[in-house]
């Protein structure tokens, strides 16, 4: 080991967690040796249901401590429907994790992999590329914890800031600039519900502040009853999308759908110091322990985990690695015949994963992708 290696936290979870992260990491650390870097030290940190279980706390302070130090997070599933807080809820570290690292832009790439064809019948539908950026620390999530309820009645409040949406827009917008030098759009859709709530019409003010600073990039605005109709009718219309923390968690299932499933749609959760990076999907406890589950998701997280620090510590290396990973689960699906169990198929956790892996291995150094 060097001593520039990459320190890792990683939190597998609950469900199926476990079988996911494995071949993750061992692919992450093959695209690390792959573009010339060491392997990454790794930190196995607990956290989840199983957690809360065992040692009274879902997110434990050593956790959190080594998750503070690490140059980036990869995070798995948590949650278990049977293990609960006294009050009935379910157990969501991954959500308090959010606000106790301040990870305000929840990413969600919507990306169609070659191969695998969505549900829409419009060609289109298969050659998706948009971004979903999702305020994380505030919007209705505010309420987790702190909602009211007695017998006839019960709350929860949304919750929208200035500070809290500027930001998030700013990312958007900034992340819209990126994708326009790469030959996209370069346009952020503010999605909202204006012309109910008070918050939301403030938020859109927000929106509107902020993109005077990027007259570069365009701007369009949408109802979110509106955008979840138009995400299944059209969805290509879209480049990058900002919206606030509930109807974020909603969309970015839908738009999981039109990628072939929760099972290919990966995420990130970034703030100014730290990052998470994690599937879409939960734990699934109803396919864990089958080898059932797919993980291309987590893959995919692994791939932008790597981007995102190739431009955190301006090691273009990293940035490679990304895409000797990305390209090689292009390539394992990229024939029509490998078929996950979620898409009614026979490919779990270890067929993916020795498909990729294999990729991987016959991807070669001048593949025109990895320029
Ligand atoms: P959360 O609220 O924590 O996101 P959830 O309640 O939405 O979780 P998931 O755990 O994401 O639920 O599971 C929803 C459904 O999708 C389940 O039927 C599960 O088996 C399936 N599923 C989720 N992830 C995968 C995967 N990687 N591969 C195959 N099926 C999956």
């Amino acid at each position: 080991m060097r001593d520039n290696a990459l320190e890792l936290a990683i939190l597998p979870g609950d469900g199926i967690g476990m079988e996911i992260t494995k071949p993750c990491v061992e692919l992450v650390q093959i695209a690390l040796r792959r573009a010339g870097e060491p392997e990454a030290v790794e930190k196995w940190l607990e956290a989840g249901a199983g957690a809360y279980t065992k040692l009274g706390s879902a997110l434990p302070a050593e956790t959190i401590d080594g998750c503070r130090n690490a140059d980036a997070i990869l995070l798995a599933a948590m949650g278990d429907p049977e293990v609960r807080y006294p009050d009935g809820t379910e157990i969501i570290p991954q959500i308090d994790l959010r606000f106790e690292l301040d990870l305000y832009a929840g990413v969600r790439p919507v990306r169609s992999v070659p191969g695998i064809n969505g549900p829409l019948a419009d060609p289109c539908g298969n050659e998706l590329d948009f971004v979903l950026i999702r305020e994380s620390t505030e919007g209705l999530f505010a309420s987790v914890g702190k909602g009211t309820r007695d017998e006839d009645h019960a709350t929860d409040t949304q919750v929208i800031t200035r500070k809290g949406t500027a930001r998030v827009c700013e990312f958007a917008f900034k992340l819209a600039q990126q994708r326009k030098s790469r030959g996209h759009l370069g346009e952020v859709t503010s999605v909202d519900k204006a012309n109910v709530f008070k918050s939301m019409a403030f938020w859109r003010d927000v929106f509107d502040d902020v993109s005077e600073g990027y007259t570069d990039v365009s701007k369009r605005y949408g109802y979110v009853d509106a955008v979840a109709m138009e995400m299944v009718r059209r969805p290509w219309i879209y480049d990058v999308m900002v919206t606030e923390n509930m109807y974020g968690d909603i969309l970015s299932d839908l738009a999981a759908g039109l990628i072939g499933g929760l099972g290919m749609a990966p995420s990130a959760d970034i703030g100014d110091e730290h990052a998470v990076f994690q599937p879409c999907h939960g734990s699934a406890p109803d396919i864990a322990g089958t080898g059932k589950a797919n993980p291309t998701a987590m893959f995919l997280s692994g791939a932008m985990m790597l981007e995102w620090l190739a431009i955190e510590k301006g090691n273009e290396n990293y940035g490679r690695a990304a895409l000797f990973l990305r390209s090689a689960v292009d390539d394992a699906f990229a024939d029509g015949a490998l078929v996950s169990t979620e898409r009614g198929g026979s490919a779990g956790v270890v067929e993916i994963s020795q498909a990729v892996e294999k990729a991987l291995a016959t991807l070669q150094d001048n593949d025109p992708r990895l320029a």
